[in-house]
């Protein structure tokens, strides 16, 4: 589980010196093995919580507990062990095959090469790429769809108890963006991890979400199960 205590991410507009909170006294708790939807309209403040978990942004205020450690005390490697990351701009690295993008991390923490291998064609047969087909080719020789199946692929490499995802699914076309919801969510339903799940799209946020929690401009605004947030007027 994750957990934020009173977190809190201040702008300070160089200009006028104003205090500007683009996050705001923000507690809340993602459940184990459970999608919790970050929901809310542009500019909410819903990335810059999420990166705040992972620490690419740093708060100015409040804690943040991942499995009940202080992330401010663990180490680099110790968070990406802990935690994956999906963004929609997926990044994989041109330059490497399909297959050595999903190694990146296992192999950046110095796994021996033949559990990867294994890993990495586990990983791309559960996304849905038949590993013989895809391993070896560019990601600028798969559709988008594709290509975020291997971001996802990628972030699990390392089994991370957590997955932060950012639009993971904004990009996509209306079937690509089916298909990859319907085989994220059997992924999920097998692995069971604590997700963060980024949306400004409600439906999206209903559907896949366990829980919902609602911000409006850097603040909590709602949390609850989808069928929560429906009911209320
Ligand atoms: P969301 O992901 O919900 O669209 P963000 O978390 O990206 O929103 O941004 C929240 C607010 O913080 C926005 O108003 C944005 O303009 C502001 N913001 C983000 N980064 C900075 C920054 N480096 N300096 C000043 N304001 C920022
Ligand atoms: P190495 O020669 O050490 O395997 P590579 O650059 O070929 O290095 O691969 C980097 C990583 O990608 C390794 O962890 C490897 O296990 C993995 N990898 C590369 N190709 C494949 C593949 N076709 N199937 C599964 N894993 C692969």
């Amino acid at each position: 589980m994750i957990e934020l205590r009173n977190l809190e991410k201040r702008y300070d507009n160089p200009l006028t010196g104003q205090p500007f909170y683009a996050v705001k006294d923000l507690s809340l708790i993602f459940p184990s093995g459970e999608i919790t939807a970050l929901l809310g309209p542009s500019g909410c403040g819903k990335t810059t919580t999420l990166r705040m978990i992972n620490r690419l942004i740093e708060p100015t205020a409040g804690q943040i507990l991942v499995e009940g450690e202080n992330t401010q005390s663990l180490r680099p490697e110790a968070l990406r062990r802990r935690i994956g990351y999906v963004i929609q701009q997926i990044g994989l690295f041109p330059h490497l095959s399909v297959a050595q993008n999903v190694a990146t991390v296992p192999d950046l923490l110095g796994q021996p090469k033949a559990k990867t291998r294994a890993r990495v064609r586990e990983l791309l047969e559960l996304v849905g790429l038949e590993p013989g087909q895809f391993g070896d080719k560019r990601p600028s020789e798969l559709s988008g769809g594709q290509q975020q199946r291997v971001g996802v692929a990628r972030a699990l490499a390392a089994d991370p108890p957590v997955l932060l995802m950012d639009e993971p699914f904004g990009a996509l076309d209306p079937l690509a963006r089916d298909k990859l919801q319907e085989a994220f969510r059997e992924i999920q339903h097998n692995l069971k991890k604590t997700i963060v799940m980024v949306t400004h799209d409600i439906d999206e946020a209903l559907k896949l979400g366990d829980k919902v929690a609602l911000l409006n401009a850097g603040e909590l605004a709602q949390f609850g199960t989808p069928d929560d947030l429906v009911r209320r007027p």
